[in-house]
């Protein structure tokens, strides 16, 4: 007997083992053994058994194959489904098999430590505490469609386009239940940053003991022991953040993507995978129901909706007839106009931060700039303090009294003279969330101000110590970055104001207006959750940019009938699909040298239009430097054959290091 075995090393080739008698009956395809490989010893995967004798034989060819050693699981670590989705990601994101497979396992397997075996005496947690909400007409609707795919174990994608507080996660519940009724389980991913106890809490006092929640706090221990009971069959919900979607579920009959926008479903190392891709497949592999949710989803998933391939339901009233609140664009360069020094806050902003004060309500001021000043530049001769390491701009912390580079976190001092010309005119410019706070203590000094952004939440436990505050009222304005943005529920905010709309509307990215419209609606539905009314003030330098406009409007329609035409004019997703070769070097013309020869190769392939070589917006990065080549081609052509040797190729090194990104949601 033959063995096919694939070990988690970037080689995108199965490997064959003689299985000896002593092992035979113990082997099994997904099951871990240990092999020799060249002089070391590996956990391997077996992906398939070769028993007929003249085509093992063949197969193995004129050398000498070697034993496998052992084998580790008496039950297979993965299943027929998961063993697909594996061999799927090996073509579509071009990582190995064995790469893929490790991705979708805890670490204790990976290293070959625990064994697999086969349950005994563990009873399924019961459950008695689901009961449902009666639902509105609109919510029943939505839901009708869903539940009979479940009932008839169809596999279909739904996107759940519903507004802030429309309902959304109580459908996800009665989704939930609908499968468990079925003896199916559900997996639901939510963004890493809304994983508060808050809303798991939504979910555990549904359904109890069969809730597994998976978070990037949970130590490497209790992670494998979670596995281990949804392995078992003992969780059937398991909720977490992108890499929940591998959870070895017994019986998936429901994928739920919540904020399906998001881009924390993508992963940014190898595999590069987008979760709501894989979400799909898994789901088409296992005749599972998908439901992507979002009040702003994206460009892609909406442009499926409307062409079939999704199917599209909507929630456009808010629960409780709430409203959505009165959002005020401020022009700031009316603004600049007005005052000798630019301010942080305008006018409009200032006066309504302190109407709220008064009236004891609450206020969140967004920034998704951390730091205190932006920059430090010299005001004679136009220098720009930049990292040596990574070409970008460094930022001022004024709590490490140091300029910090948000790439590589260097820190260095702050220079008393320009650098450059050696005079005396360097300044600070441009203001973060630590400018925002110490603004506000300047100007309200009597209010209870508290900041969150990665620098201020970076003990464990201060960023939930932080919300609960809020919630409390104990604090009267939450400064932050994104991490404020999304998901939140404070029924006492009465303002939201964003200090500067413009921050991502200026990124080197086809995405720009889009993530900007995304952000500004999601940081205008923090408004107006409670009973009383609520405004959103947004200041802007281009207060009549449609994404802007669009978001004020809460109007998602708008922007995508704006943005579409735009990516079809350039063939940019969702018209075309795009992948990304990145090419990095110590030495720039190493990097330059690879990219251009890898686009003079692919030039050579016909069907392909290739862009670059170009330059990585961020050039260097930790001492190297980057360059890109990006493919395009369209949605319905599959060219991974094609590519496969060419990157292989590459892969072994042209004096640059190559990364591949299939979906690529980051351009630089
Ligand atoms: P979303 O996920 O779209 O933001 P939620 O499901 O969180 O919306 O609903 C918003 C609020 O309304 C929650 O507090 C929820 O408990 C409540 N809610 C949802 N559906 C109903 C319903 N049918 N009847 C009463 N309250 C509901
Ligand atoms: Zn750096």
């Amino acid at each position: 007997m033959i063995a096919e075995i694939v070990v988690g090393l970037p080689i995108d080739k199965a490997f064959h083992y003689t299985v000896p008698n002593s092992l035979e009956t113990k082997i099994a395809v997904g099951k871990r053994v240990w092999v020799p490989f060249g002089k070391k010893r590996l956990v391997g995967y077996v992906v398939g058994l070769i028993t007929d004798e003249l085509k093992s034989s063949r197969e193995a060819g004129p050398y000498q194959i070697k034993d496998i050693e052992d084998v580790i699981d008496e039950i297979p670590v993965l299943d027929e489904a998961m063993l697909g989705l594996t061999a799927w990601m090996s073509g579509y994101y071009f990582c190995s098999r064995g790469e893929a497979i490790e991705n979708t396992l805890p670490l204790a397997l990976r290293k070959g430590k625990t064994k697999m075996i086969p349950r005994q005496g563990t009873t399924e947690r019961s459950y008695d505490k689901s009961f449902d909400l009666d639902l509105t007409s609109q919510q029943r609707k939505a839901l009708t469609p869903i539940l009979e795919d479940l009932d008839k174990r169809r596999h279909e994608i739904y996107l759940l386009f519903g507004i802030t507080a429309s309902g959304k996660t109580e459908l996800y519940l009665q989704a939930i239940n609908r499968a468990l009724k079925h003896g199916m389980s559900s997996i639901v991913l939510v963004p890493e940053i809304s994983l508060t106890p808050q809303a798991t809490e939504r979910f555990k006092s549904r359904f109890g003991d069969k809730v597994s929640v998976i978070h990037s706090r949970l130590s490497a221990g209790v992670r494998f022991s979670e596995w281990q009971k949804t392995a078992q069959g003992q969780c059937r919900v398991v909720i977490g953040p992108r890499s929940a979607i591998f959870a070895p579920v017994k019986n998936l009959g429901l994928v739920i993507i919540d904020e399906e926008h998001e881009t924390s479903y993508k992963q940014e190392d190898s595999p590069r995978y987008h979760a709501r891709e894989v979400a799909i497949k898994r789901a088409e592999l296992t005749n599972s129901t998908v439901i992507l949710g979002s009040a702003t989803p994206s460009l892609e998933a909406y442009h499926a909706a409307k062409t079939g391939r999704y199917r599209l339901i909507c929630l456009t009233e808010r629960i409780l007839k709430r409203e959505l609140p009165k959002v005020k664009i401020v022009d700031m360069r009316k603004e600049l106009a007005k005052r000798k020094r630019l301010a942080v806050f305008s006018f409009p902003l200032e006066e309504a931060i302190s109407r709220s004060l008064s009236g004891k309500r609450q206020i969140m001021l967004f920034l998704n700039r951390r730091g205190f000043s932006t920059h430090l530049d010299c005001k004679k001769c136009g220098y720009v303090c930049e990292c040596q390491k990574c070409k970008s701009v460094l930022v001022y912390h004024s709590d490490a009294g140091k300029l910090v580079c948000h790439y590589c976190n260097r820190k260095v001092d702050v220079p008393r003279i320009c650098p450059s010309c050696k005079g005396a005119y360097i300044k600070f410019s441009g203001s973060g969330t630590q400018k925002v706070e110490s603004e506000l203590h300047r100007l309200f000094p009597s209010a209870r101000i508290a900041r969150m952004d990665t620098d201020a939440t970076s003990k464990k436990g201060s960023h939930e110590r932080i919300l609960d505050a809020f919630k409390e009222g104990k604090i009267d304005i939450l400064v932050g970055t994104q991490m404020i943005a999304k998901g939140l529920d404070f029924p006492q905010v009465s303002l939201v104001g964003v200090i500067s709309a413009d921050t991502s509307l200026n990124l080197p990215d086809f995405r720009a207006s889009e993530r900007t419209f995304d952000l500004l609606t999601q940081v205008a539905g923090r408004a107006g959750r409670g009973e009383a009314p609520a405004e959103v003030i947004i200041q802007s330098y281009a207060p009549d940019n449609y994404a802007v406009v669009a978001a004020s409007r809460h109007d998602y329609e708008a922007f995508y009938e704006k943005e579409v035409p735009t990516r079809r004019f350039l063939g940019f997703p969702p018209y075309n699909r795009l992948i990304k070769f990145t090419f990095r070097a110590g030495k720039e013309e190493k990097a330059k040298k690879a990219a251009s020869d890898f686009a003079a190769r692919i030039r050579g392939i016909k069907v392909f239009k290739v862009l670059g070589p170009v330059p990585s917006p961020l050039i260097k990065v930790r001492g190297s430097y980057r360059w890109n080549v990006f493919l395009k081609f369209r949605t319905d052509k599959d060219f991974s054959l094609q590519l496969r040797p060419l990157v292989a190729e590459f892969k072994k090194g042209r004096g640059a290091y190559m990364t591949v990104d299939v979906d690529p949601i980051n351009m630089v």
